[in-house]
C-alpha cells in the first residue's frame, strides 16, 4: 500500500506574484516552433563572450588542486582585496577587505538573502517598482512586507521618499535602490544619494544599493558609487556583479561592500546556507577586476553603437523613448491603444521582435516596454524596420 505525499507548497511560495513573463515565454516558444526569424530583445544577458584573459586564468586555476576543496565562506581574501583595490581605483572609496567585503554567488544571491538577516515577520522593506523582481520576492521569503515605491517619469524614475507614509516608515527596516536602473535605465546623482543617506539615518533603515550596471555607461559619463557619498558606509551596502561588467552572467560571481555590520549579517546567513564560490572562479574574478580599461571600453562602445541605432531608430518612427546614459536597456512608451502585454504580443506576431512588457517589473511599469541591447547592430536595424511596419 503506497500513499503519495501531498507536497503542498508553503504559503510563501503560494504567495509568489504571478509570473507575468510566462505567457510571453509561451508565445516565444510557439514563434520559434513556427520557424519565425525572431529578434529577441527581451533578455538581460549579454551576447558578447567573457574576455579571453579571464577565461585563460580560469583554465589555469581549474588545474590547481587547492581550489578543488571547499572555499572559504566570505570569499578568498585575495578576491576581496581585488574588490577593495577596484573600489579605490574606480571610485576612490577605501574598503577593508576583511570586514567590508563579502563575495556572492552572483549579486542575485546576496539580494535574495539579505532580508533573511535583518527582516522579522511584519517588518517593511521599501521596494522600487518597476524593478528587479528579486527585491519583493526576497522580502516575502523573509516574512516581510514590501512597500512599493513607484518609479515614474515625472520623478526621473527616482523614488519619492517624502511620499512614504509615517506608519510605513516606523516599520521599515530596509530600502532597495538600483542605479543605473533596470528596467528604466535611469541614473541617480549625488543629490539623490545624499537624500537617501539622510533618510536612512533619520529612520534607522538599512540601504541596499544594487549597482549591477555601474560599468555599462555611455558618452564617458561614469555612474557614481553610493559609497562615494559621506555617511553612506554608516547606513548601507552596495551590491555589485561581475555578470554585466565582464559578460560573466554564467560564472556566478558578485560581491557586496560597505557597512561592516550589514556585511557580517549577510555573511551569517550565507555561511549557514552555501559554501562560497568555486575558488577557480574567484581567481578568474580577480583577473576580471584587474581588466585593462581598453577592453571594457570596447564592450561599452559596442553597446553604445547599438543604443544609438535603437534609440535613433525608435525615435524616428515616432516612439517615445528614454535615451539611456547607462545599462543595456531602452525604456519606451507603448503606442496609444495598447497595454504593455498587448504591444509585446503585437510586435512578436507582426514583426518577430520580442521585448519585455513593463508591467512584468511591477504595476507602475504598465504602459512601457523594455528592449535589451543584446543583439548585433545589424539585427537591431532590422528590428527597427520591422517595428516601423508593425505600428
Ligand atoms: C542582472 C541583475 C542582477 C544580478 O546579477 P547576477 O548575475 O546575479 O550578479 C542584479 N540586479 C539587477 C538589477 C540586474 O539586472
Amino acid at each position: 500500500m503506497s500513499k503519495k505525499v501531498s507536497a503542498e507548497l508553503a504559503d510563501r511560495v503560494k504567495k509568489l506574484p504571478p509570473y507575468l513573463f510566462a505567457a510571453i515565454d509561451e508565445m516565444k516558444q510557439d514563434a520559434l516552433k513556427k520557424g519565425v526569424d525572431l529578434i529577441d530583445l527581451s533578455i538581460g544577458d549579454p551576447d558578447i563572450p567573457t574576455p579571453k584573459h579571464i577565461v585563460q586564468r580560469m583554465k589555469k586555476a581549474v588545474e590547481n588542486p587547492e581550489h578543488h576543496r571547499y572555499p572559504s565562506y566570505a570569499g578568498m581574501l585575495s578576491f576581496r582585496q581585488a574588490v577593495a583595490d577596484w573600489y579605490k581605483k574606480r571610485f576612490n572609496v577605501k574598503l577593508d577587505p576583511k570586514t567590508e567585503v563579502v563575495s556572492l554567488i552572483g549579486s542575485k544571491e546576496g539580494i535574495g538573502h539579505i532580508p533573511l538577516a535583518f527582516i522579522n515577520p511584519g517588518d517593511v522593506v521599501l521596494v522600487p517598482s518597476p524593478g528587479y523582481p528579486v527585491y519583493p520576492v526576497a522580502t516575502l521569503f523573509a516574512g516581510g512586507k514590501s512597500h512599493i515605491m513607484p518609479l515614474i517619469e515625472k520623478n526621473k524614475y527616482l523614488p519619492d521618499l517624502k511620499a512614504i507614509p509615517k506608519d510605513v516608515l516606523k516599520k521599515a527596516k530596509l530600502i532597495f535602490i538600483n542605479y543605473p536602473n533596470n528596467p528604466t535605465s535611469a541614473c541617480a546623482g549625488r543629490g539623490f544619494y545624499k537624500e537617501v543617506i539622510d533618510f536612512a539615518a533619520k529612520h534607522n533603515i538599512i540601504v541596499c544599493h544594487d549597482a549591477a550596471y555601474s560599468e555599462i555607461y555611455y558618452d564617458g559619463k561614469k555612474p557614481l558609487s553610493f559609497l562615494q557619498l559621506p555617511g553612506a558606509k554608516e547606513v548601507g551596502i552596495e551590491f555589485h556583479s561581475l555578470s554585466k561588467t565582464y559578460n560573466m552572467t554564467g560564472w556566478r560571481i558578485g560581491f557586496a561592500a560597505g557597512n561592516a555590520k550589514i556585511i557580517a549579517g549577510l555573511g551569517k546567513i550565507k555561511s549557514n546556507l552555501d559554501s562560497g564560490i568555486f575558488q577557480a572562479v574567484q581567481e578568474a574574478g580577480i583577473e576580471a577586476l584587474n581588466t585593462d580599461d581598453t577592453v571594457l571600453k570596447k564592450i561599452r562602445d559596442t553597446f553604445q553603437q547599438r543604443r544609438d541605432v535603437l534609440y535613433n531608430g525608435l525615435k524616428k518612427i515616432g516612439m517615445e523613448v528614454q535615451k539611456p546614459q547607462a545599462t543595456f536597456y531602452l525604456w519606451a512608451k507603448v503606442p496609444k491603444g495598447f497595454t504593455s502585454s498587448e504591444f509585446v504580443a503585437h510586435l512578436l506576431n507582426d514583426a518577430g521582435v520580442l521585448g519585455t512588457p513593463g508591467n512584468g517589473f511591477g504595476a507602475p511599469g504598465e504602459g512601457y516596454i523594455r528592449f535589451a541591447l543584446t543583439a548585433s547592430v545589424k539585427r537591431i536595424k532590422e528590428a527597427v524596420e520591422r517595428i516601423k511596419k508593425a505600428i
